[in-house]
């Protein structure tokens, strides 16, 4: 089955970059959110974004278009999923929310349609519990922003079947992304060892190793990193990082993915990195 006909439910960050990538393809989309209003807004950010795209000479005014022409905003779920081959959602990250929208999902869809979810943390054994439709649930973790970022993470449930996780690689092989398959554990494979790179960083920090931007360039001119791990907490936000963190460390019983209290000191300081202002870097100016 090849996939024509795509859903993306939410339009925000996420869905809209996922929205962007599946019509570039040459996918119809339907960019679903909770009001038309806050799915149109999604559009035009995916606009304005391939509007940069014109201007950088990196697309074609046309395949902006013919992009554009291809992605509906709707706030009707049951009809945006009725003809698709691809439901991908990327709600807000809260359980209760996305299990709600794969039972309505799962009685609107096709009958083999692939489902996904684009979770960066919940389990999707957790989210397909008890849906009639678990065996084509699959997580399908993009990274952003979707257009750039090549890796695509399959997370295969407990449930998910062989056939769903290898329509979802052909599906993001289609799309030019890096596919890697990963067993449906917390942090998947790319929080798990980015978290724990990150809070060694800020040990060595706490320790006197290095200087933040030393430990930053060992990684970045020692092994091809394109960005040490402190100055992407700083980008993240060290508050999202410490609570990724907590949370690993809980799920997976494992003291390294523990925040180091110089970490837990600058969050409670206010020091979140970019967005503040300061975090291991000073971004003000
Ligand atoms: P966001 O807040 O930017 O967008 C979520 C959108 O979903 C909003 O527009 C919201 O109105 C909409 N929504 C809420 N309830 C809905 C419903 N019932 N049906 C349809 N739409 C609904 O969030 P985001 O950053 O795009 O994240 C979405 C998902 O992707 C989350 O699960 C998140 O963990 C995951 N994720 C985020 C990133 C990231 O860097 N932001 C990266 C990978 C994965």
């Amino acid at each position: 089955m090849e996939i024509q006909s795509v859903a993306v439910l939410g339009s925000g960050t996420m869905g809209a970059g996922i929205a962007q990538v599946c019509a570039q393809l040459g996918c119809e989309v339907a960019l679903c959110d909770i009001s038309e209003e806050v799915a149109e807004r999604g559009l035009a950010g995916i606009g304005r974004f391939l509007a940069s795209g014109v201007e950088r000479g990196k697309v074609t005014p046309r395949k902006r278009a013919a992009t554009l022409a291809l992605i509906r905003a709707t706030e009707d779920v049951a009809g945006a999923v009725q003809n698709v081959q691809l439901v991908v959602e990327a709600a807000p990250e809260e359980l209760a929310l996305k299990r709600d929208i794969f039972v309505r999902v799962a009685d609107a869809a096709p009958e083999n349609a692939l489902l996904a979810t684009n979770t960066s943390s919940i389990p999707i054994s957790k989210i397909a519990e008890g849906n009639h439709a678990a065996g084509r649930i699959v997580g399908m973790h993009f990274f952003n922003p979707v257009p750039l970022m090549k890796l695509l993470e399959l997370v295969v449930g407990e449930q998910t079947t062989p056939e769903t996780t290898a329509s979802a690689r052909a599906f993001g092989e289609r799309l030019g992304k890096e596919v890697i398959t990963v067993r449906d554990t917390p942090g998947f494979a790319s929080s798990r060892l980015g978290i724990c790179i990150a809070m060694e960083a800020i040990r060595m920090v706490e320790q006197e190793v290095a200087s933040p931007t030393d430990i930053d360039r060992a990684m970045v001119f020692g092994y091809g990193f394109p960005m040490g791990p402190l100055r992407l907490t700083d980008l993240v936000g060290l508050d999202v990082r410490m609570a990724i963190a907590d949370h690993l460390a809980e799920a997976l019983d494992a003291p390294e993915f523990t925040p180091p209290a110089l970490l837990r000191r600058m969050v409670a300081e206010g020091r979140l990195g970019k967005k503040s202002g300061h975090g291991f870097y000073d971004w003000e100016a």
